[in-house]
């Protein structure tokens, strides 16, 4: 293997105990970081993603607010909690975990939120900013993708560099591209209607897959020395996660790797706890 392996687990824990300093510092102050998170229904793994965010949030000190709501909760209800933490000012994030029952209306829950609570940066107005270069939260992912890069592969001057984001989601491929065009690199945006797509990624200096598939990019998509970040998560027959990239072989020609689970997973949560203190700074400090 010749690959540099980027430990995301390592860089997250990192950014936690720079955290942890800056809320002790804010206590000092008297000030406080609340997070409210809401649960709807009872998928494990939204349970599982939920009592994370809790531990991370005790972790560095912040306090956090859990809100467990039943399945069949109407939209009305939900809303009208979003409004009353809207307006509570010791609440400096709200989270609301997806997916949400198929009842409800994601658009509409996420609309309700105050753009100035909304960590998750999933809000039009906070997804606008990002568009026009203005300050506001970004999406968790993307923005633990960068700290990946520049922190996991330190020589790495992202400015000028090819760049292949496999992917166009809302959450991670679309911010993904907006980011690293703000870090100047040059971005190409493939998606499943791309042609070529093993030509296309093989210009890259930067590859990002977010896909959702597993195994989808092999050697023949990665140029030698390429840096390649798999921030996606899939289960394998037996159960095991993996990413979209096969791991064995692009590391054998790849500079630099992010390995599944290890590397972008433990960064969402890191850049959750950021916006999280961001967003008490802009209440409480008026920063
Ligand atoms: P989506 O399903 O919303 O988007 C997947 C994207 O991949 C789409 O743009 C789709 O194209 C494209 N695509 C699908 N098949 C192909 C293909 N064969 N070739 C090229 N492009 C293809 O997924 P998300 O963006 O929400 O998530 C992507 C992955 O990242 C998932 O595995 C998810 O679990 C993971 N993830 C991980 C996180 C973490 O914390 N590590 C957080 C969020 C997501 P098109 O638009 O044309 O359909």
């Amino acid at each position: 293997m010749s690959a540099t392996i980027i430990d995301g687990k390592a860089i997250s824990q990192q950014i936690k105990d720079e955290l942890k300093v800056k809320c002790e510092a804010l206590k000092e102050k008297g000030i406080e970081v609340t997070l409210a998170v809401i649960l709807v229904g009872s998928d494990p793994a939204s349970q599982v993603y939920v009592r994370n965010k809790k531990r991370a949030c005790e972790y560095i000190g912040y306090n956090s607010l859990s809100y467990e709501l039943p399945e069949d909760t109407t939209m009305d209800k939900l809303l009208e909690l979003i409004e009353e933490l809207n307006s509570r000012s010791d609440v400096d994030g709200i989270l609301v975990q997806m997916p949400l029952p198929p009842h409800m209306d994601e658009k509409k829950v996420i609309n309700a939120i105050d753009p100035s609570k909304d960590v998750d940066g999933f809000h039009p107005m906070n997804v606008g900013a990002l568009m026009v270069g203005d300050k506001g939260f970004v999406s968790c992912t993307p923005a633990g993708v960068i700290q990946l890069l520049k922190r996991g592969v330190p020589d790495l001057d992202i400015s000028g560099k090819e760049c292949v984001i496999i992917g166009r989601s809302n959450i991670v491929g679309k911010p993904m591209s907006l980011l690293m065009l703000r870090e100047n690199a040059t971005v190409t945006v493939a998606h499943s209607r791309t042609k070529n797509l093993p030509e296309v990624c093989k210009r890259a200096d930067i590859i990002i897959a977010a896909v959702g598939k597993a195994g989808v990019i092999t050697k023949d998509h990665v140029k030698p020395g390429a840096v390649v970040i798999d921030v996606g998560i899939n289960r394998t027959d037996d159960g095991k996660l993996c990413g979209d990239v096969k791991f064995d072989e692009v590391s054998e020609i790849a500079g630099a790797i992010t390995p599944v689970p290890g590397g972008v997973g433990p960064m969402t949560i890191a850049m959750l706890m950021n916006n999280c203190y961001e967003a008490a700074a802009m209440h409480k400090l008026g920063e």
